[in-house]
């Protein structure tokens, strides 16, 4: 499994997850013809120090969010156990960046947290 985010929008996530660093910021991912686009960003408050929090009933309804994004303060992008219980009941995929926030420490994960492979598209 593959999936496609454009370029601009995995930067921007990396300068954002930068400059939340050593908090943790999330959002939702929106996605057009395939490809990942464009985040909301889940505002300040919803999510704690050691793990982010997403509230669903806070969740925009919006059709077009296909998965979510999240920044650890460490350097693994690997989902702990709360990311896991909340990648199954929201389905999609599930973006993590890990510190120091460059492309190799992003990985992305199905609703089971196994890794699928991210495309970057131009
Ligand atoms: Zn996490």
């Amino acid at each position: 499994m593959r999936v496609k985010i454009r370029r601009e929008l995995l930067e921007y996530l990396l300068e954002l997850a930068k400059s939340f660093y050593p908090r943790e910021v999330a959002g939702f991912l929106r996605m057009k013809d395939g490809v990942f686009e464009e985040v909301l960003i889940v505002p300040k408050g919803f999510f704690g120090e050691s793990s982010v929090y997403f509230d669903l009933t806070l969740m925009p309804h919006d059709e077009s969010i296909k998965g979510t994004f999240h920044s650890h303060p460490s350097p693994f992008p690997y989902p702990s156990e709360g990311d896991l219980m909340f990648f199954s009941k929201f389905g999609g995929i599930h973006i993590i960046a890990a510190f120091p926030y460059d492309e190799d420490s992003v990985k992305a994960f199905d609703s089971e947290g196994r890794e699928v492979e991210l495309e970057v598209i131009d």
